[in-house]
Protein backbone atom coordinates (compact mmCIF):
# COMPACT_ATOMS: atom_id res chain seq x y z
CA UNK A 1 0.00 0.00 0.00
CA UNK A 2 1.55 3.12 -0.79
CA UNK A 3 1.53 6.55 1.02
CA UNK A 4 -0.26 9.66 -0.34
CA UNK A 5 1.66 13.36 -0.35
CA UNK A 6 -0.91 15.59 1.26
CA UNK A 7 1.14 18.27 -0.48
CA UNK A 8 0.60 17.06 -4.21
CA UNK A 9 -2.80 18.11 -5.79
CA UNK A 10 -5.83 15.35 -5.26
CA UNK A 11 -8.22 15.41 -8.23
CA UNK A 12 -11.82 14.69 -7.87
CA UNK A 13 -13.77 13.97 -10.67
CA UNK A 14 -17.39 15.11 -11.14
CA UNK A 15 -16.98 17.84 -8.69
CA UNK A 16 -20.37 19.38 -9.25
CA UNK A 17 -22.31 16.51 -8.06
CA UNK A 18 -23.56 16.42 -4.68
CA UNK A 19 -21.35 13.85 -3.36
CA UNK A 20 -18.35 15.38 -5.17
CA UNK A 21 -18.58 18.84 -4.05
CA UNK A 22 -18.41 17.89 -0.11
CA UNK A 23 -15.12 15.66 -1.20
CA UNK A 24 -13.91 18.95 -2.24
CA UNK A 25 -15.44 20.91 0.42
CA UNK A 26 -13.64 19.15 2.92
CA UNK A 27 -10.49 18.82 1.19
CA UNK A 28 -9.91 22.56 0.70
CA UNK A 29 -11.06 22.64 4.13
CA UNK A 30 -7.82 20.80 4.66
CA UNK A 31 -5.58 23.24 2.90
CA UNK A 32 -5.20 21.04 -0.05
CA UNK A 33 -4.80 21.88 -3.24
CA UNK A 34 -7.83 20.35 -5.42
CA UNK A 35 -7.80 19.59 -9.23
CA UNK A 36 -11.86 19.01 -10.12
CA UNK A 37 -13.14 18.17 -13.15
CA UNK A 38 -16.79 19.46 -15.05
CA UNK A 39 -17.80 19.08 -18.09
CA UNK A 40 -17.89 22.33 -19.77
CA UNK A 41 -15.60 25.59 -17.97
CA UNK A 42 -18.49 27.57 -19.43
CA UNK A 43 -21.37 26.05 -17.16
CA UNK A 44 -20.62 28.60 -14.39
CA UNK A 45 -24.13 27.77 -12.43
CA UNK A 46 -22.63 23.87 -11.90
CA UNK A 47 -19.65 24.96 -9.94
CA UNK A 48 -19.97 28.55 -8.64
CA UNK A 49 -20.80 26.98 -5.00
CA UNK A 50 -17.23 25.37 -5.39
CA UNK A 51 -15.28 28.91 -6.37
CA UNK A 52 -17.23 30.64 -2.97
CA UNK A 53 -15.96 27.43 -0.82
CA UNK A 54 -12.13 27.98 -2.30
CA UNK A 55 -12.42 31.44 -1.27
CA UNK A 56 -13.46 30.65 2.48
CA UNK A 57 -11.35 27.88 2.89
CA UNK A 58 -7.02 27.54 2.60
CA UNK A 59 -6.87 25.10 -0.23
CA UNK A 60 -6.80 25.79 -3.66
CA UNK A 61 -8.51 24.55 -6.24
CA UNK A 62 -8.01 23.90 -10.39
CA UNK A 63 -10.94 23.52 -12.71
CA UNK A 64 -10.61 21.02 -15.70
CA UNK A 65 -13.23 20.05 -18.50
CA UNK A 66 -13.42 16.22 -19.07
CA UNK A 67 -16.18 14.05 -20.21
CA UNK A 68 -16.37 10.21 -19.17
CA UNK A 69 -16.72 9.70 -22.90
CA UNK A 70 -14.35 11.47 -24.28
CA UNK A 71 -10.84 9.51 -24.68
CA UNK A 72 -7.91 11.02 -22.58
CA UNK A 73 -10.41 13.78 -21.06
CA UNK A 74 -9.03 13.57 -17.72
CA UNK A 75 -4.90 13.41 -18.59
CA UNK A 76 -4.41 17.61 -17.72
CA UNK A 77 -7.02 17.19 -14.52
CA UNK A 78 -4.68 14.00 -13.34
CA UNK A 79 -0.69 15.69 -13.86
CA UNK A 80 1.20 15.78 -10.59
CA UNK A 81 -1.89 13.98 -8.74
CA UNK A 82 -0.88 10.96 -6.68
CA UNK A 83 -4.94 10.23 -5.21
CA UNK A 84 -7.58 10.16 -7.20
CA UNK A 85 -11.43 10.10 -6.09
CA UNK A 86 -13.31 8.80 -8.84
CA UNK A 87 -17.67 10.51 -8.11
CA UNK A 88 -18.14 11.00 -11.64
CA UNK A 89 -20.98 8.80 -12.94
CA UNK A 90 -24.46 9.35 -14.16
CA UNK A 91 -26.53 8.73 -11.23
CA UNK A 92 -30.62 8.14 -12.43
CA UNK A 93 -33.06 5.34 -11.66
CA UNK A 94 -36.13 6.54 -13.31
CA UNK A 95 -37.00 7.79 -17.22
CA UNK A 96 -33.75 6.07 -18.53
CA UNK A 97 -34.97 6.30 -22.90
CA UNK A 98 -31.26 4.59 -23.59
CA UNK A 99 -29.72 2.80 -21.46
CA UNK A 100 -26.51 2.31 -23.20
CA UNK A 101 -25.49 5.59 -23.75
CA UNK A 102 -27.09 7.54 -21.34
CA UNK A 103 -25.94 5.25 -18.30
CA UNK A 104 -23.63 2.23 -19.50
CA UNK A 105 -21.34 3.70 -21.39
CA UNK A 106 -20.32 6.78 -19.56
CA UNK A 107 -20.00 4.60 -16.58
CA UNK A 108 -17.79 2.12 -17.91
CA UNK A 109 -15.74 4.17 -20.49
CA UNK A 110 -15.11 6.58 -17.70
CA UNK A 111 -13.75 4.37 -15.69
CA UNK A 112 -11.60 3.21 -18.90
CA UNK A 113 -10.41 6.63 -19.61
CA UNK A 114 -9.39 7.46 -16.17
CA UNK A 115 -7.86 4.09 -15.16
CA UNK A 116 -5.77 3.97 -18.37
CA UNK A 117 -4.34 7.64 -18.05
CA UNK A 118 -3.82 7.30 -14.58
CA UNK A 119 -2.22 4.30 -15.30
CA UNK A 120 0.39 5.63 -17.89
CA UNK A 121 1.02 8.97 -15.47
CA UNK A 122 3.84 9.02 -13.67
CA UNK A 123 2.48 10.64 -9.98
CA UNK A 124 -0.93 8.26 -9.72
CA UNK A 125 -0.17 5.78 -6.91
CA UNK A 126 -4.21 5.30 -5.41
CA UNK A 127 -7.67 5.53 -7.10
CA UNK A 128 -10.75 5.51 -4.71
CA UNK A 129 -14.15 4.35 -6.88
CA UNK A 130 -17.49 5.72 -6.36
CA UNK A 131 -19.37 2.35 -6.36
CA UNK A 132 -22.51 1.75 -4.67
CA UNK A 133 -24.59 -0.95 -2.50
CA UNK A 134 -26.43 -1.31 -5.53
CA UNK A 135 -23.07 -2.87 -7.48
CA UNK A 136 -23.74 -5.55 -4.52
CA UNK A 137 -27.20 -6.67 -4.54
CA UNK A 138 -29.96 -5.58 -7.45
CA UNK A 139 -33.10 -6.58 -5.83
CA UNK A 140 -33.78 -6.69 -2.11
CA UNK A 141 -35.56 -9.81 -3.02
CA UNK A 142 -32.15 -11.53 -3.55
CA UNK A 143 -31.20 -10.73 0.28
CA UNK A 144 -33.72 -13.88 1.19
CA UNK A 145 -30.99 -15.90 -0.58
CA UNK A 146 -27.56 -14.34 1.25
CA UNK A 147 -26.54 -15.55 4.73
CA UNK A 148 -28.51 -13.86 7.85
CA UNK A 149 -29.71 -11.77 5.59
CA UNK A 150 -26.94 -9.44 5.72
CA UNK A 151 -25.80 -7.56 2.89
CA UNK A 152 -21.86 -6.92 2.93
CA UNK A 153 -18.66 -6.81 0.55
CA UNK A 154 -18.92 -9.94 -0.60
CA UNK A 155 -21.71 -9.26 -2.60
CA UNK A 156 -21.88 -9.15 -6.09
CA UNK A 157 -25.13 -7.89 -7.97
CA UNK A 158 -25.93 -10.57 -10.67
CA UNK A 159 -29.53 -9.67 -11.43
CA UNK A 160 -29.19 -6.24 -12.94
CA UNK A 161 -28.99 -5.97 -16.74
CA UNK A 162 -29.39 -3.37 -19.72
CA UNK A 163 -33.09 -3.67 -20.05
CA UNK A 164 -33.83 -4.29 -16.36
CA UNK A 165 -32.20 -1.95 -13.60
CA UNK A 166 -29.73 0.08 -16.01
CA UNK A 167 -28.51 2.14 -13.25
CA UNK A 168 -27.57 -0.99 -10.68
CA UNK A 169 -26.12 -2.62 -14.04
CA UNK A 170 -24.19 0.49 -14.84
CA UNK A 171 -22.04 0.90 -11.33
CA UNK A 172 -22.20 -3.16 -11.34
CA UNK A 173 -19.87 -3.06 -14.32
CA UNK A 174 -17.88 -0.18 -14.07
CA UNK A 175 -17.16 -1.22 -10.53
CA UNK A 176 -15.75 -4.99 -11.77
CA UNK A 177 -14.05 -2.85 -14.89
CA UNK A 178 -12.14 -0.87 -12.32
CA UNK A 179 -11.09 -3.90 -10.76
CA UNK A 180 -9.99 -5.89 -13.44
CA UNK A 181 -7.81 -2.44 -15.08
CA UNK A 182 -6.41 -1.84 -11.55
CA UNK A 183 -5.09 -5.44 -11.52
CA UNK A 184 -4.07 -5.55 -15.09
CA UNK A 185 -2.40 -2.17 -14.82
CA UNK A 186 -0.81 -2.80 -11.68
CA UNK A 187 0.85 0.69 -10.92
CA UNK A 188 -1.60 2.19 -8.47
CA UNK A 189 -4.12 0.67 -5.75
CA UNK A 190 -8.02 0.73 -5.95
CA UNK A 191 -10.33 1.15 -2.75
CA UNK A 192 -14.17 1.21 -3.47
CA UNK A 193 -16.67 3.14 -1.53
CA UNK A 194 -19.78 1.40 -2.18
CA UNK A 195 -22.40 3.86 -0.33
CA UNK A 196 -26.06 3.54 0.39
CA UNK A 197 -28.65 5.99 -0.35
CA UNK A 198 -27.57 9.25 0.27
CA UNK A 199 -28.99 11.45 2.07
CA UNK A 200 -27.90 15.20 3.85
CA UNK A 201 -27.41 18.51 2.63
CA UNK A 202 -26.54 20.02 -0.63
CA UNK A 203 -24.07 22.47 -1.01
CA UNK A 204 -24.98 23.54 -4.35
CA UNK A 205 -28.85 24.97 -5.20
CA UNK A 206 -29.60 21.95 -8.17
CA UNK A 207 -32.46 19.55 -7.80
CA UNK A 208 -31.44 17.46 -10.15
CA UNK A 209 -29.16 15.06 -8.16
CA UNK A 210 -31.31 11.79 -7.81
CA UNK A 211 -30.78 12.13 -4.03
CA UNK A 212 -32.14 15.80 -3.72
CA UNK A 213 -35.55 15.44 -6.29
CA UNK A 214 -36.19 12.60 -4.02
CA UNK A 215 -36.14 14.78 -0.85
CA UNK A 216 -38.16 17.30 -2.98
CA UNK A 217 -40.67 14.86 -4.28
CA UNK A 218 -41.19 13.87 -0.48
CA UNK A 219 -42.22 17.15 0.90
CA UNK A 220 -43.75 18.30 -2.45
CA UNK A 221 -46.69 16.19 -1.68
CA UNK A 222 -45.76 13.29 -4.56
CA UNK A 223 -46.15 10.85 -1.82
CA UNK A 224 -49.03 12.09 0.06
CA UNK A 225 -51.12 8.92 -0.57
CA UNK A 226 -48.13 6.62 0.81
CA UNK A 227 -44.57 5.40 0.02
CA UNK A 228 -43.75 2.16 -0.66
CA UNK A 229 -42.86 -0.56 1.94
CA UNK A 230 -38.86 -1.57 2.06
CA UNK A 231 -35.74 -0.14 3.89
CA UNK A 232 -33.29 1.53 2.33
CA UNK A 233 -29.88 1.91 3.37
CA UNK A 234 -29.48 5.42 4.52
CA UNK A 235 -25.80 7.12 4.65
CA UNK A 236 -25.19 11.11 5.23
CA UNK A 237 -23.67 12.64 2.56
CA UNK A 238 -20.88 14.40 4.48
CA UNK A 239 -20.17 10.76 5.78
CA UNK A 240 -19.80 9.34 2.76
CA UNK A 241 -17.79 12.20 1.31
CA UNK A 242 -15.27 11.50 4.58
CA UNK A 243 -15.35 7.91 3.92
CA UNK A 244 -13.70 8.61 0.53
CA UNK A 245 -11.04 10.95 1.72
CA UNK A 246 -10.02 8.43 4.63
CA UNK A 247 -9.82 5.75 1.62
CA UNK A 248 -8.02 7.95 0.01
CA UNK A 249 -5.34 9.49 2.57
CA UNK A 250 -5.03 5.78 5.48
CA UNK A 251 -2.13 3.60 3.86
CA UNK A 252 -3.44 0.63 4.96
CA UNK A 253 -7.10 0.76 3.78
CA UNK A 254 -8.26 -1.72 1.34
CA UNK A 255 -10.70 -3.39 -1.05
CA UNK A 256 -14.74 -2.56 -0.59
CA UNK A 257 -16.26 -0.28 1.65
CA UNK A 258 -20.07 -0.70 2.17
CA UNK A 259 -20.71 2.83 3.41
CA UNK A 260 -24.43 2.72 4.50
CA UNK A 261 -25.36 3.99 8.06
CA UNK A 262 -29.10 3.08 8.93
CA UNK A 263 -31.53 0.91 8.02
CA UNK A 264 -34.89 3.25 7.29
CA UNK A 265 -37.51 3.81 4.56
CA UNK A 266 -39.09 6.86 3.29
CA UNK A 267 -41.94 7.03 6.16
CA UNK A 268 -39.26 7.26 8.60
CA UNK A 269 -37.94 10.33 6.71
CA UNK A 270 -41.09 12.21 6.94
CA UNK A 271 -41.80 11.55 10.27
CA UNK A 272 -38.33 12.95 11.12
CA UNK A 273 -39.36 15.96 9.00
CA UNK A 274 -43.37 16.21 10.28
CA UNK A 275 -41.98 16.49 13.90
CA UNK A 276 -40.80 19.82 13.76
CA UNK A 277 -42.62 21.02 10.06
CA UNK A 278 -45.89 19.19 10.98
CA UNK A 279 -47.60 21.81 7.91
CA UNK A 280 -46.16 19.99 5.30
CA UNK A 281 -48.04 17.14 2.43
CA UNK A 282 -45.45 14.54 3.90
CA UNK A 283 -46.78 10.68 3.53
CA UNK A 284 -48.02 9.05 6.97
CA UNK A 285 -48.82 5.72 5.30
CA UNK A 286 -47.80 2.76 3.00
CA UNK A 287 -49.27 2.45 -0.54
CA UNK A 288 -50.10 -1.71 -0.72
CA UNK A 289 -47.66 -4.06 -2.98
CA UNK A 290 -50.77 -4.09 -5.25
CA UNK A 291 -51.28 -0.62 -5.37
CA UNK A 292 -48.10 -0.10 -6.47
CA UNK A 293 -47.77 -1.77 -9.28
CA UNK A 294 -50.41 -0.33 -10.56
CA UNK A 295 -49.42 2.71 -10.57
CA UNK A 296 -45.65 1.90 -10.40
CA UNK A 297 -45.35 1.82 -14.48
CA UNK A 298 -46.33 5.28 -14.63
CA UNK A 299 -43.71 6.37 -11.86
CA UNK A 300 -40.67 4.59 -13.74
CA UNK A 301 -40.85 1.66 -11.27
CA UNK A 302 -41.80 -1.78 -13.98
CA UNK A 303 -44.37 -4.30 -12.09
CA UNK A 304 -40.81 -6.69 -11.69
CA UNK A 305 -39.09 -4.19 -9.98
CA UNK A 306 -42.35 -3.21 -7.55
CA UNK A 307 -42.65 -7.20 -6.79
CA UNK A 308 -38.85 -7.65 -6.21
CA UNK A 309 -38.36 -4.76 -4.08
CA UNK A 310 -41.19 -4.03 -2.08
CA UNK A 311 -41.95 -5.61 1.31
CA UNK A 312 -38.94 -7.32 2.02
CA UNK A 313 -36.95 -6.90 5.11
CA UNK A 314 -32.97 -7.03 4.84
CA UNK A 315 -30.11 -5.87 6.75
CA UNK A 316 -26.54 -4.81 5.91
CA UNK A 317 -23.08 -4.89 7.63
CA UNK A 318 -21.04 -1.37 7.95
CA UNK A 319 -18.23 -3.02 10.44
CA UNK A 320 -15.84 -3.38 7.60
CA UNK A 321 -16.18 0.03 6.64
CA UNK A 322 -16.45 1.29 10.30
CA UNK A 323 -12.99 -0.48 11.25
CA UNK A 324 -11.17 0.30 8.02
CA UNK A 325 -11.83 3.58 6.87
CA UNK A 326 -12.26 4.31 11.06
CA UNK A 327 -15.56 6.74 10.80
CA UNK A 328 -19.02 6.87 12.61
CA UNK A 329 -21.92 7.52 10.87
CA UNK A 330 -23.93 10.06 12.20
CA UNK A 331 -27.56 10.11 13.35
CA UNK A 332 -30.25 9.66 11.02
CA UNK A 333 -32.66 12.48 12.26
CA UNK A 334 -29.27 15.11 11.92
CA UNK A 335 -29.25 13.87 8.49
CA UNK A 336 -33.27 14.28 7.36
CA UNK A 337 -33.34 17.52 9.55
CA UNK A 338 -30.36 19.15 7.77
CA UNK A 339 -31.46 18.38 4.40
CA UNK A 340 -34.76 19.48 5.00
CA UNK A 341 -33.19 23.02 6.13
CA UNK A 342 -31.31 23.27 3.04
CA UNK A 343 -34.16 22.82 0.65
CA UNK A 344 -35.94 25.35 2.30
CA UNK A 345 -33.19 27.58 2.40
CA UNK A 346 -32.88 27.52 -0.62
CA UNK A 347 -35.88 28.02 -1.92
CA UNK A 348 -35.86 24.47 -3.11
CA UNK A 349 -39.07 23.66 -0.89
CA UNK A 350 -41.35 25.89 0.38
CA UNK A 351 -41.22 27.75 3.36
CA UNK A 352 -44.05 27.61 5.79
CA UNK A 353 -44.98 29.88 8.44
P1 LIG B 1 -24.91 13.73 -9.07
O1 LIG B 1 -25.09 14.92 -8.21
O2 LIG B 1 -25.88 13.52 -10.18
O3 LIG B 1 -23.43 13.75 -9.64
C1 LIG B 1 -23.04 13.00 -10.75
C2 LIG B 1 -21.77 13.63 -11.30
O4 LIG B 1 -21.34 12.88 -12.45
C3 LIG B 1 -21.97 15.07 -11.78
O5 LIG B 1 -20.83 15.83 -11.48
C4 LIG B 1 -22.11 14.90 -13.28
O6 LIG B 1 -21.76 16.05 -14.03
C5 LIG B 1 -21.10 13.79 -13.52
N1 LIG B 1 -21.29 13.17 -14.82
C6 LIG B 1 -22.35 12.48 -15.27
N2 LIG B 1 -22.15 12.12 -16.55
C7 LIG B 1 -20.94 12.62 -16.92
C8 LIG B 1 -20.16 12.59 -18.11
N3 LIG B 1 -20.58 12.00 -19.23
N4 LIG B 1 -18.94 13.19 -18.09
C9 LIG B 1 -18.47 13.82 -16.98
N5 LIG B 1 -19.17 13.87 -15.83
C10 LIG B 1 -20.39 13.29 -15.80
O7 LIG B 1 -24.96 12.40 -8.22
P2 LIG B 1 -24.29 11.99 -6.83
O8 LIG B 1 -25.38 11.52 -5.98
O9 LIG B 1 -23.38 13.04 -6.33
O10 LIG B 1 -23.46 10.72 -7.30
C11 LIG B 1 -22.04 10.72 -7.30
C12 LIG B 1 -21.56 9.30 -7.36
O11 LIG B 1 -22.05 8.59 -6.23
C13 LIG B 1 -22.02 8.52 -8.58
O12 LIG B 1 -20.96 7.67 -8.97
C14 LIG B 1 -23.20 7.70 -8.05
O13 LIG B 1 -23.40 6.53 -8.80
C15 LIG B 1 -22.68 7.38 -6.65
N6 LIG B 1 -23.70 7.04 -5.66
C16 LIG B 1 -24.67 7.94 -5.33
C17 LIG B 1 -25.62 7.58 -4.36
C18 LIG B 1 -26.71 8.54 -3.93
O14 LIG B 1 -27.64 8.11 -3.23
N7 LIG B 1 -26.65 9.82 -4.30
C19 LIG B 1 -25.56 6.33 -3.74
C20 LIG B 1 -24.54 5.45 -4.08
C21 LIG B 1 -23.61 5.82 -5.04
P3 LIG B 1 -22.86 17.21 -14.32
O15 LIG B 1 -22.91 18.02 -13.06
O16 LIG B 1 -22.30 17.96 -15.46
O17 LIG B 1 -24.16 16.53 -14.62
Amino acid sequence: MRNIDRSKPVLVTGGTGYLASWIVKMLLEEGMTVHTTVRSLRDENKFKHLQKIQHQSPGRLKLFEADLLIDGSFEDAIDGCELIIHTASPFQLTGVKNPEKELIQPAVQGVRNLFFSAGESKSVKKIVLTSSIVAMVGDTIEINNLPDKKIDESCWNTSSSPEYQPYPYSKTIAEQEAWRLAEKLNNFDLVVINPGLILGPSLSQRSDSTSISLMIQLCSGKFKRGVPSGAQAFVDVRDAARAHIKAGFLPDATGRHLAAAHLKDFLDVAEVIREQNPDYPLPDKYVPKWLFKVVGPFLGYSRRFVSRNTGFDFAFDNSYARHDLKIDFMPFEQTVRDHFSQLVGDGLIPHKN
